[in-house]
């Protein structure tokens, strides 16, 4: 049809008949496209003519104003507006289309979180390059003999610190582009350059989509499984083998081996022809993991998390959607990348607080993974050895299955756990471990055996304040005290990054010397070990101190390999650390994560305080968990003590349940913020007046957010309480929409919340 016609038929002839036939024909070239933007709705446009009409999924380039984006086509019928208001579809990328499932995922997704589904659409596909044709790339590899050439010790093949980082960067064949290989190994391109002049370094133009690396070998055969593990990796098995939807908590003590027996269910899905989705809480910490992956199936996974390169994400992105990647390891994110042929998801850690992503789109990616198998009709394992509260509560309504690694693997036993009462221990001012660790660390040392110290607070001191006037450091932009970092020398605000240099005197009284430094962080530990162990070889485990993955794998190793004697560190010690030798876990102030209204605060501190324990005596010496409390009488502590999860968990839900609050009733938090006082105020009032009065739903607030001011905006905080019965996004939409904020303030909603900050 000649293009002039199609303008409005109906016009033209004046025949009903003819009009609805035309616009039949209209509404056919419709094109319904979401949008990777904040809109409340996916937009209409025409397929261009003489085309065929791109099937849901595809990613097509849209005109939007003066902007060409990429969106996805999406299903259903458009029709809203008139076809000649609309505008055509540039082109179709050549990208495999986002199956249906996956769209499914980010409509529920976005119903649930209350967030717009473009913004979710925008988590899978976060990769735009990935959406383009590829081009070929000049990438850096080893030259043969360079090691040699740099052990020759001639002339410009000195081995530098930084070259020997980038050497390790390409270790195992590693190829890169120059910039990248300059990033990972945290060097200048310089650096890379001089490597490349002298030959050791080569670089090569490579085709567009790198040849596909080796699958992971499923033929290969594990480690001989204990009869235990038999037991529960044949259950996972058999739930791979029937496939559909279902949730299996594997629920095993500390060192039980739980790898091994979830490695037995990924081998069988890929022997099906499944891709498989690992998910670990910090991927940084991963390295062990990965080392074990390769040892068990021959080749590194796909890994997708926030410290690989561009180049590195698009390759993956497009592994993934072309089912080239065959096993994914990655952090939260992973959960949102294209996966055709998924039919597997473990999420390892699956109680860990960071599978809440707390900014952007708010999500629990535990509970969406268990969304997304549903919808994918496929197995899903949640993997622990203190699962959640929710889980708990899922197995015991029959929800969840549960398989039970009840004992250690091999002879390893598990450790003694002690409460040191620091109400009764005299200890000099400015040190903080107690006489009995002190005792036990001597010990530990003279039998040739490691420790480790935990103390969940970066940097040298939470507070500094002077002396002579009082005046304390605070954050300019947040509510918050600033932590002194004493191996840069600077203070820091913890919450948006504030940086000083410790100033000479005190910026109020100008008194010299006059700042001192109150609490301790791990950085002041150091110190206190340093002084009172002169012999004893230490480090710090810090995310802050450790550049990168490598750093951290770097350390494990050294630790692993005995090079230090007691390894002083934050909550990154606690997961996944397997050292043979290590007997001693002191935590040095347990009731830390105890204070603040988090309704999770016992829970964590119990997951978090048994995960530490549990790295002590993992091989065949039997292992001991000092913990220094204020509170030994508070039933967490008792559990620890008593190493009583069950119980704990008993009390744990008993007080839930009376209080009404999750995994027993609803809970959302409405966090209003602005840039001035004022309109935040006046914003909550209103919002205050309109608030839902229905039975069964309570709104407490609005108060101001424990942060009250962070970033420089102040915060006040409404939570909605529910029972279960209550559909509490509709209530909450409904809300929302009948008060109008001015657009300087900003209402986020956050649906389960976890932190209370
Ligand atoms: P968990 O994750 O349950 O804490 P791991 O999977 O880290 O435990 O296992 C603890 C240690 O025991 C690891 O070093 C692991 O390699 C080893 N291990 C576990 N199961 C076996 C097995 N069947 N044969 C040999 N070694 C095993
Ligand atoms: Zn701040």
């Amino acid at each position: 049809m000649p293009e002039d016609d199609a303008s409005s038929p109906a016009d033209i002839c004046g025949c009903a008949a003819a009009a609805r036939r035309e616009s039949e024909l209209d509404a056919d070239r419709y094109v319904r496209v979401l949008l990777p933007l904040p809109l409340p709705a996916v937009l209409d446009y025409l397929a261009p003519q003489g085309t065929a009409v791109p099937e849901p999924g595809s990613f097509v380039r849209v005109p939007l104003g003066t902007r060409r984006l990429v969106g996805v086509v999406w299903d259903g019928a458009g029709g809203e507006l008139q076809a000649e208001r609309l505008k055509p579809v540039l082109e179709a990328l050549p990208v495999p289309p986002l199956r249906p499932e996956l769209r499914r995922f980010v409509e529920r997704v976005s119903a649930y979180t209350m967030t717009p589904p473009g913004m979710v659409l925008r988590m899978t596909m976060s990769v735009p390059e990935a959406l383009e044709p590829a081009r070929a790339r000049r990438l850096c590899t080893l030259a043969s003999g360079a090691a040699a050439a740099l052990c020759s010790g001639a002339p410009g093949h000195r081995l530098t610190p930084a070259r020997r980082r980038v050497l390790e960067a390409l270790r195992d064949g590693a190829s890169l582009p120059a910039a990248e290989l300059a990033r990972l190994a945290r060097c200048g391109p310089g650096v890379v350059r001089d490597l490349l002049a002298c030959g050791i370094v080569e670089e090569r133009l490579v085709p567009a989509e790198l040849p596909h690396p080796l699958p992971p070998d499923w033929r290969l055969s594990g480690p001989v499984l204990s009869p235990d593990q038999t037991t529960a990796a044949r259950r996972l098995v058999d739930n791979v083998a029937k496939g559909g939807f279902g949730v299996t908590v594997l629920d095993g003590v500390t060192g039980s081996g739980k790898t091994e027996t979830y490695f037995a269910a990924l081998a069988a899905a890929l022997a099906a022809g499944k891709q498989v989705l690992v998910l670990l809480p910090e991927i940084a910490l991963g390295a062990q993991w990965l080392q074990r992956f390769r040892a068990r199936f021959g080749v590194l996974p796909a890994q997708w998390h926030s410290d690989i390169g561009a180049a590195e994400r698009r390759d993956t992105w497009r592994a993934v959607a072309a089912s080239r990647a065959r096993v994914v390891v990655g952090a939260r994110s992973a959960l949102f990348l294209p996966f055709p042929e998924l039919g597997l998801i473990i999420v390892d850690e699956e109680h860990d607080p960071s599978y809440k992503q707390e900014d952007g789109v708010i999500y629990q990616a535990r509970d969406m993974a268990v969304l997304r198998a549903a919808i994918a009709q496929i197995p899903i394992v949640l993997v622990s050895a203190t699962p959640s509260l929710e889980t708990v509560v899922n197995v015991a309504r029959g929800r969840y299955e549960r398989v039970a690694l009840p004992r250690r693997h091999a002879a390893a036993e598990l450790p003694t756990v002690r409460l040191v009462d620091m109400r009764g221990e005299r200890i000099e001012p400015g040190r903080f471990l107690a006489p009995p660790l002190v005792a036990e660390l001597a010990s530990t040392f003279a039998a040739g055996e490691q420790a480790l110290l935990f103390l969940n607070r970066r940097g040298y001191a939470p507070l500094t304040l002077c002396r002579a006037c009082g005046h304390r450091f605070q954050c300019p932009s947040c509510t918050a005290w600033l932590v002194e970092h004493r191996f840069t020398g600077r203070l820091l605000c913890h919450h948006c990054g504030h940086a000083e240099a410790v100033p000479p005197c005190c910026p109020e009284c100008l008194a010299a010397g006059a700042l001192v430094p109150c609490g301790p962080g791990v950085e002041r530990l150091l110190e206190e070990v340093t002084a009172r162990f002169p012999a004893a070889r230490s480090a710090l485990m810090v995310s802050d101190l450790l550049q990168g993955p490598r750093a951290a794998a770097e350390l494990a190793e050294a630790m692993t390999a005995r090079r230090y004697d007691v390894l002083i560190g934050t909550q990154i010690v606690a997961k996944g650390h397997h050292f043979p030798m290590l007997t001693l876990v002191g935590v040095v102030d347990a009731d830390l994560g105890l204070t603040g209204g988090d309704l999770r605060a016992a829970e964590r501190t119990y997951q978090l305080l048994h995960q530490v324990g549990g790295r002590a005596g993992r091989a065949e010496h039997k292992g001991r968990v000092l913990i220094q409390t204020w509170m030994p009488d508070q039933p967490v502590m008792k559990a620890l003590a008593a190493a009583d999860r069950d119980r704990f968990l008993e009390a744990e839900a008993a007080a839930r349940r009376h209080a009404g609050l999750p995994p027993f009733g609803r809970l959302a938090a409405l966090i209003v913020s602005a840039g001035e006082a004022d309109s935040v105020d006046f914003a909550a009032r209103a919002l205050a007046r309109a608030a839902p009065q229905l039975p069964g739903v309570a709104v407490l607030g609005p108060a101001p957010a424990p942060l009250a001011v962070l970033r420089g905006r102040h915060r006040r905080r409404f939570l909605v309480k529910a029972g279960r019965e209550v559909h509490l996004q509709a209530v909450l939409r409904d809300w929302l929409a009948r008060v109008r904020v001015h657009g300087s303030v900003r209402v986020q909603v956050d649906i389960d919340p976890y932190s209370f900050l």
